[in-house]
């Protein structure tokens, strides 16, 4: 078992949070998985962006225990294991509290597609799941809010292949992706829209969701069949 791959990328991917301005202090955290050994790494617990190494970040299995690593992981890493099991295709995991996307959370609000940035990257509103109820929050709680962002889900026909990001009512934002960089990439670009959508209400508190043959057009452009966005590679 070699797991230099992984804690490299989730090394790497945790240090993207702090630069992209998506954590204070040491809220938030990334995990990478290695589908074939079937672990990922994430982030210790508590340690200070500053003061990660790559081999600090710790080996767990999807079922959320400690395969190899000094430190304690994160204390999310039961709701990431949950997600890794349910979802097959999921490469890797953010957590953050980013400041927009965590104040629509705990509005306990989607986030209308109100424009063509965020149709270029889903056709949906950003779901928000609602607050965990108690008998959840009272048992295993990291472990139990993997549940309820797969139950969203499945409760609302989203495939997560499609919508890579949630909300999770009063608490903050989740996205994924099918590598570090996307998921990162993702947490990031949710952040950005949420603070737009949060500025167009507040210039015009009766914007409306922008219409479908613009959302259609948008998300094509990048993602359909005929897709023209970017460069041939
Ligand atoms: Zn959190």
């Amino acid at each position: 078992m070699n797991f230099t791959a992984i804690r490299e990328e989730a090394y790497e991917s945790n240090m993207q949070l702090p630069a992209l301005g998506l954590v204070l202090f040491t809220f938030g955290n990334v995990s990478v998985a290695d589908r074939a050994q079937g672990v990922f790494a994430i982030k210790p617990s508590g340690v200070a962006y500053n003061k990660l190494l790559p081999e600090n970040m710790v080996i767990v299995d999807f079922n959320g225990q400690v395969v190899e690593g000094g430190l304690r992981p994160s204390s999310d890493t039961k709701t990431h294991a949950v997600l890794y099991q349910h979802w097959q295709e999921v490469g890797a995991i953010v957590h953050t509290h980013s400041l927009h996307a965590t104040a629509w959370a705990q509005s306990l609000r989607d986030i209308p597609l109100y424009g063509t940035t965020h149709a270029d990257h889903l056709t949906t509103d950003i779901p928000c799941a609602p607050p965990m109820d108690d008998q959840m929050i009272a048992g295993n709680y990291e472990y139990e809010t993997g549940f309820q962002i797969l139950n969203y889900f499945k409760e609302h026909g989203l495939d997560y292949k499609n919508v890579e990001m949630i909300l999770v009512g009063n608490h903050a934002p989740f996205t994924w992706g099918k590598n570090g960089t996307k998921a990162v990439y993702n947490s990031a670009v949710l952040e950005y829209v949420a603070q737009m959508a949060a500025l167009t209400e507040q210039i015009n508190p009766l914007a409306k969701r922008m219409k479908e043959a613009l959302i259609k057009k948008h998300f094509e452009r990048k993602h359909g069949p005929d897709s023209y966005y970017g460069q041939n590679t």
